[in-house]
């Protein structure tokens, strides 16, 4: 006879499955196929698209049959969507709050019926969609119905972008359907849809939906198809922006093909994001955590945290923890209630996981699996957990994107750190530790969008999510995801033109306007003056042709030794935004000593009268003075989300900025644009105007003597094509500001696709420098920091 402590131990959980046949008489009435759904109307379309089976994970069973929208449909959605956006656009925000408070009711009303539908489509328990996908997706429709209310208050100088195209993955299909509608539609623009080919059954249920609701014709359009209707999508030319979530080899490929189309573009992509427990953590909360990290959604999550790191000195004890936790793991029936994991979206991704782990083994890894039942039919995998690997290991350094964990120890933060960010992702992280100060400060040197703090997979409406480096640029959630569904009105004027360079005609003189000794100016780099790589210079007109002076002609080598000493120059970020707010004081100062020398030599090169000389020296000082105040105000938000967080979303440097200068109001422009990545803690790399670079090197003797630090602020002359070409192409830098033609603009952010360098491009159009509304602020601001979202529950 057994005792009832026995018992419990080896009772099992019987079957506890969701009903769904209701869900499966809604599939029945659609056997004959689903429809795209453009301008409020469901349509199959023109003949000659491709079929696509949808199939339940769990079983293979096929659930639905649809088509892939070709080029007819795409342009058919794309030009409903163009039809409805002025009105929409012009709609006040309470009416269009009116709209996403419905969705969020009518989610809410069906929430079962989602749950259920998502659940057979994609394989995720029942668990999941029931408790935390759909919630979340109604959540989110509320809480842009409120932006949408306060737009015309809290964005009053902004307006929205127009048809906006939206292609999401399979791993979470209904809720990054929502991520992705309901901020842009909030905020006034109208959107084509894409879901992923395995999981378009809610976005379809959802378009349904949208006809209950009222939502006016062609606001929402939903198409569905594979890759290819993903890429009439992006590549069509009345769309405004690109918003993707979905792989980073996807991302680039959407960079290059948006290259020069002027649509905003953002990227939600992968990671390998790090799991931190130090030993003083609370290992029980911490393996559960982790558990929720790596094995949620069957690891098919972009933030899983899919790399543990964890302290020596508690390694074992983690390791036995974990082994005993998934050794009860439950892997069965995602409809069941009560298993832990479901089944993995397709074959096709089970083969991925199952090639990456067999690597992963081969290159040294230890593979461990709980002895536990997994289902004979259906696409499952099982939890893997590696150990005893190498940075270098493929399962380290790849997203695997299933249920598979890497284990590696440390010894100090400083390692924990640096193994943390040896990785070219930076989506998200989790730190696990009692002392509050030592995740804190961890948190703050990890280079990831989102940390979790004694926490895991927190997500809300109210929260930014997104990625550093190769995850992926913009936000989605929160104030911060506001702006990637808005423009500043009238930003941008005229095309810009180049000025035009005369042919220089007499006598070399000495290069200085008021005559002297010959004074040919160098590169600066690291703080220091020094000569071009080649030895080369090149020379400079004046307005008129007259020969104005040389400055260096840099090259390739110019370039990565800029950025290799802006690289090094990391404690710039570190400093108080006080202590940056007095060195751009000083420079200010330093610079109106010498305002007359200055608009001297602007009435030389450009021939502007006296008058707009000195108008653009003051208005340079002015905006000089104007960084020098923001540097300590540009301040982050504390979120709400509704669990018992508080969430800091803090402001933190990008890091090493290009910035390509434009030949319009040289001087102005010139500081325009470096002062405010240099204000946020930014490193920069200046090239100036091609055509009057003489401006910018006068400049750096006031930078010499203004307490910059040495490699914050590199300035590098020359042609701009070579130059440019070596810094969009720059592994180290990591955004670039570029003000130039249209075709530079284009071949810049082509070029940034390599390493997903966020780029902030003119587009070839004009700005007004001398405007502080459309010149200066927090635009510019907003592209110098990156927004990292630490999350920190409260209460015991
Ligand atoms: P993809 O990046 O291929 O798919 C994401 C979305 O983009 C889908 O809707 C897809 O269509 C569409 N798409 C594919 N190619 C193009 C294109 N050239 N132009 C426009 N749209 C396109 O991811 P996969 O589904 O193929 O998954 C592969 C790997 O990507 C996974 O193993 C995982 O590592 C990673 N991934 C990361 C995600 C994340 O959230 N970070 C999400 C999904 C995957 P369709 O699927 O219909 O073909």
């Amino acid at each position: 006879m057994s005792n009832t402590a026995e018992i419990f131990e080896s009772m099992e959980y019987g079957p506890a499955p969701e009903e769904s046949a209701f869900v499966r008489d809604w599939l029945k009435e659609k056997s004959d196929g689903f429809q795209h759904y453009i301008n409020g109307a469901f349509t199959s379309g023109g003949d000659g698209q491709k079929t696509i089976e949808s199939r339940n994970p769990a079983d293979g069973e096929i659930l639905a049959r649809f088509s892939a929208a070709g080029e007819a449909e795409v342009d058919a959605a794309v030009s409903a969507a163009k039809s409805a956006f002025p009105k929409w656009a012009k709609l006040s925000g309470h009416e269009r709050a009116k709209y996403l408070y419905a969705l969020a009711r009518l989610v809410q009303k069906n929430a079962r019926f989602l749950s259920v539908l998502e659940t057979l489509d994609n394989g995720k328990p029942i668990r999941e969609t029931r408790d935390i996908d759909i919630p979340l997706v109604a959540r989110h429709f509320y809480h842009h119905a409120g932006w949408a209310q306060l737009q015309e208050t809290e964005f009053s100088d902004y307006e929205p972008l127009g048809p906006v195209g939206q292609i999401i993955p399979w791993n979470f299909p209904l809720l990054m359907l929502a991520w992705k509608i309901a901020p842009a539609i909030a905020l006034g623009n109208t959107v084509v849809l894409k879901p992923a080919e395995y999981t378009s059954l809610t976005a379809l249920y959802f378009a349904e939906l949208c006809k209950e609701a009222k939502i006016p014709s062609g606001v929402v359009n939903i198409v569905t198809g594979a890759g290819e209707t993903g890429e009439l999508i992006v590549k069509h030319p009345d769309i405004a922006k690109i918003a993707f979530t979905g792989s980073t080899e996807v991302g680039r490929i959407i960079r290059r093909q948006t290259a020069g189309s002027g649509k905003k573009l953002s990227l939600e992509l992968g990671g390998k994001s790090p799991f931190i427990i130090f030993e003083d953590a609370d290992l029980d909360g911490a393996v559960e955590g982790l558990v929720d990290a790596i094995w949620f959604n069957q690891g098919e999550v972009c933030c899983a945290g899919s790399r543990l790191l964890v302290e020596e000195s508690v390694a074992d004890k983690v390791t036995e923890k974990i082994k005993r936790r998934l050794s009860s793991f439950r892997i069965g029936d995602p409809l069941d209630k009560a298993v832990d994991m479901g089944a993995i979206v397709d074959p096709v991704q089970r083969d991925r996981i199952q090639s990456l782990v067999a690597q992963g083994e081969k290159e040294g890894g230890d593979v461990w699996r709980p002895d536990i039942e997994i289902p004979q039919v259906g696409c499952f995998y099982p939890p893997t957990l590696i150990s005893n690997v190498s940075p270098s290991n493929v399962a380290v350094r790849e997203e695997i994107f299933g249920p598979v964990l890497t284990s590696m120890t440390f010894r100090t933060l400083k390692e924990a750190v640096d193994l943390a960010n040896n990785t070219r992702y930076g989506l998200a992280a989790t730190i696990w530790s009692e002392n509050i100060n030592r995740a804190l400060e961890a948190a703050s040197a990890v280079k990831a969008g989102v940390v979790w703090i004694n926490t895991t997979n927190g997500f809300d409406a109210a929260c930014g999510f997104g990625g550093y480096r190769e995850s992926g640029f913009g936000r989605e959630g929160g104030r911060e995801g506001v702006f990637e569904y808005l423009k500043l009105q009238k930003e941008w004027g005229g095309e810009e033109k180049p000025a035009p360079a005369p042919e220089i005609s007499g006598e070399p003189d000495t290069g200085d306007p008021d005559g002297g000794l010959d004074q040919t100016p160098k590169q600066f780099i690291g703080g220091k003056q020094k000569r071009p790589d080649w030895g080369r210079t090149m020379p400079v007109a004046a307005h008129n042709g007259s020969y104005a002076g040389r400055v260096s002609y840099g090259n390739r080598k110019d370039i990565r030794d800029a950025v290799e000493a802006a690289f090094k120059a990391q404690g710039w970020g570190a400093t108080t935004g006080h202590a940056r707010a007095q060195i751009l004081y000083f420079i200010a100062e330093n610079f109106s000593k010498r305002a007359d020398e200055f608009a001297k030599r602007l009435q030389q090169i450009t021939g502007v009268s006296k008058s707009k000389a000195r108008k653009e020296v003051q208005a340079s000082i002015s905006r000089l003075f104007a960084y020098g105040a923001w540097a300590d105000k540009y301040d982050g938000l504390a979120h709400s989300p509704p669990q018992r967080n508080v969430v800091l979303a803090m402001n933190e440097p990008v890091g090493v900025i290009g910035v390509v200068c434009p030949d319009a109001s040289p001087l102005l422009s010139f500081v325009s644009m470096w002062a405010p990545a240099v204000a946020m803690g930014n490193r920069v790399v200046v090239v100036p105007s091609e055509r009057y670079p003489l401006l910018a090197t006068d400049f750096y003797q006031i930078l010499e003597t203004s307490d910059v630090p040495g490699g914050v602020v590199n300035i590098v002359t020359g042609e701009h094509a070579a130059l440019v070409k070596t810094l969009a192409e720059h592994d180290q830098v990591e955004a670039i500001w570029h003000h130039g033609s249209a075709e530079e603009c284009q071949f810049v952010e082509k070029a940034s696709a390599d390493n997903l360098k966020r780029v902030w491009t003119n587009n070839g159009r004009s700005r007004d420098w001398s405007d502080a509304r459309t010149g200066e602020g927090r635009e510019f601001l907003r592209h110098a920091c990156e927004v990292k979202n630490i999350w920190l529950p409260y209460g015991d």
